[in-house]
């Protein structure tokens, strides 16, 4: 059955090929008492299997650096320290000698005991780490019962998409690039360790697909889209070759991006874009060279609470992320967007209640205004790290005057706070707002007066626009970066930055799209932040972009009655098929 599922593009690309499911891998651990003469032959058994794991995560790490590297690897080189952890190991022996229980039911105390310890600990690095110790644990309990049943990914000989429940670290990093093409799991988040091997892999992955070893089977044709974070099941013949045209696309961009990367991004009669990065993982600083970005236009900080979750990020962890991605970045700058929880980036830690509509609820600089303890620990964290690097501040979905008001008195307030600590504090920090939301987009004069810079984030701007719910897949068609009233709006906002002197940029996913490049160019923009891997194909259409045309071409834009009439034009074929679709599906 054709099917589709939205999920989280943890990596991005295209991939086609047949499913591979992973059963879920229940441990079923049962307790057995054991005879006072066994219990050492029992120790005996769990240090064979101690010994054979460390064997095989030796050879994992070795394997893993040679294919990604020495900093991957460590992650096994991790395992095995906590093999040869006291707690873990010396712990277990003893509670098989004193509980008179079988090795199985010993690990498995021991293990839960540092789990919950980890879980309770201040730290979100070590709390993360409680998912390596239950690989750990795997790995071990795999060998104490015979049970192996993941499949070595390394062997798969054809392109496979492993279909998982979840996948371990291990598991992920020991695919066979050359044949294990894409992976899907039903649990996950952008920021798990999946997640960031499969960008270092650049295999594109899909996250969160709740339900969906439901509907997969082995065997069955699966279409990965790692960027808008799509399953495709059994597609149709027009829908695969829609997918190898898209795949063969995206891997002539990975080529030629690596091509372009020291060119400039220059029109053909001589206007500078300057391109940044979007990020959400401080690892993607490494993508984000690669491709060639001017430094980071768009952190978005609130992964790291995600991170850290369910612990709330201290001031020492925001300091050492931003300082650390500014000094990877110089000397472009790294723009640090505070804090935008809520709406679909959820998170029960912080927001008290569900809420009916929380797209429009309390999320981002609402959301930093009721909590400002959590506000004001980020804004210590990032005017420290300013110190002496390019570190900028923006602040995400001001609706107006007022709220800008509010958040800047608490910048202030940080500020004096810090200086009478005895903190050096950077000399002049510039400050930005989103424009995102359509009040802000009108009362952009007055907002522009304020600050130092526009970040336009047309995700949420056509979203609130409008009245289409971004992530709402039935109202997808509406959604229409093209609309005649999206363009008039960017216009309004770039004329308002322009004549108050400030920078405008555009971070949203609009542009990320080749398409709109005359577009963004005709009204003005000569500075946009987008995901790294679409910058080779967004500079590309840059270089042969005229600026001078594209204004024209924008002036017709800008008078035109429908967004098909735009999609007819930027095609250059009034009457001809829209090539930037925006009919629903059937
Ligand atoms: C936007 O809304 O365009 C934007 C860049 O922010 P986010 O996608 O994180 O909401
Ligand atoms: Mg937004």
């Amino acid at each position: 059955m054709n099917a589709i599922f939205k999920g989280i593009g943890a990596s991005p690309g295209i991939a086609m090929g047949s499913a591979l499911v992973l059963e879920s891998h229940h441990l079923m651990v049962n307790r057995r008492t054991l005879k006072p003469d066994r219990l050492e032959a029992e120790v005996k058994r769990f240090r064979h299997a101690i010994t054979a794991a460390r064997k095989e995560l030796e050879i994992l790490s070795l394997r893993v650096e040679e294919k990604m590297g020495e900093k991957l690897s460590h992650i096994f080189d991790a395992h095995i320290l906590i093999l040869d952890d006291r707690s873990f190991a010396a712990g277990t022996e003893e509670h098989i000698r004193r509980e008179h229980v079988n090795a199985e039911w010993g690990v498995r105390t021991v293990v839960k005991d540092l789990l919950a310890q980890f879980a309770a600990i201040d730290d979100p690095y070590l709390n993360e780490r409680g998912g390596d110790l239950e690989d750990v644990y795997r790995r071990v309990l795999g060998h104490l019962t015979g049970d192996r049943s993941h499949p070595d990914l390394s062997r798969i000989r054809e392109d496979a998409i492993i279909v998982a429940h979840t996948l371990t670290p291990s598991d992920t990093a020991a695919l066979n690039t050359q044949s294990v093409v894409g992976f899907v799991t039903e649990l996950g988040g952008r920021t798990s360790h999946t997640a960031i091997i499969a960008n270092a892999l650049e295999i594109p992955a899909v996250v969160g697909l709740h339900g969906l070893l439901e509907k997969v089977e082995t065997g069955d044709l699966l279409v990965v889209d790692g960027e808008r974070g799509t399953v495709l099941v059994a597609p149709d013949a027009g829908e695969k070759e829609t997918a190898i045209r898209a795949r063969t696309a995206w891997r002539q961009r990975a080529q030629d991006g690596l091509k372009t990367r020291d060119l400039p991004a220059v029109t053909t009669d001589g206007e500078v874009v300057i391109l940044r990065s979007n990020i959400e993982l401080p690892e993607e600083v490494e993508t984000s060279l690669r491709y060639g970005a001017i430094g980071v236009g768009l952190y978005r900080s609130e992964f790291l609470f995600l991170k850290c979750s369910p612990n709330l990020p201290s001031e020492e962890d925001h300091y050492q992320v931003y300082a650390e991605m500014a000094d990877r970045v110089a000397p472009h700058p790294c723009i640090v967007r505070t804090l935008d929880l809520g709406g679909e980036k959820y998170f029960h830690e912080v927001l008290d209640k569900e809420e009916a509509n929380p797209v429009m609820g309390m999320r981002a600089i609402r959301l930093c205004l009721r909590r400002p303890d959590i506000f004001r620990t980020q804004l210590r964290g990032i005017l420290r790290a300013a110190v002496g690097r390019s570190i900028q501040i923006m602040f995400p979905l001001i609706s107006g005057v007022g709220e800008l008001v509010r958040a800047l008195e608490v910048l202030n307030k940080v500020r004096d706070e810090l200086r009478q600590e005895g903190h050096a504090i950077p000399e002049n920090i510039p400050i930005g707002i989103m424009i995102e939301v359509p009040s802000a987009a009108m009362v952009a004069d007055l907002l522009a007066s304020r600050v130092d810079f526009f970040s336009i984030g047309t995700n949420d701007l056509i979203q609130y626009l409008l009245a289409i719910d971004r992530g709402n897949e039935s109202v997808a068609y509406l959604y229409e970066p093209h609309h005649p009233a999206v363009l008039r709006m960017l216009q309004r906002v770039i004329l308002a930055a322009r004549d108050a002197g400030i920078s405008v940029s555009l971070c949203g996913e609009m542009a990320s799209d080749p398409r709109y490049v005359p577009v963004l160019m005709g009204l003005g923009l000569r500075e946009l932040s987008l995901n790294p891997v679409t910058i080779p194909a967004v500079k590309d259409a840059i270089r042969s972009t005229h600026a001078g045309e594209a204004r024209t071409l924008t002036d017709r834009l800008l008078a035109a009655s429908s967004a098909d009439e735009v999609g007819r034009i930027l095609a250059g074929e009034p009457g001809a098929a829209d090539p930037v679709d925006s009919s629903p599906e059937a």
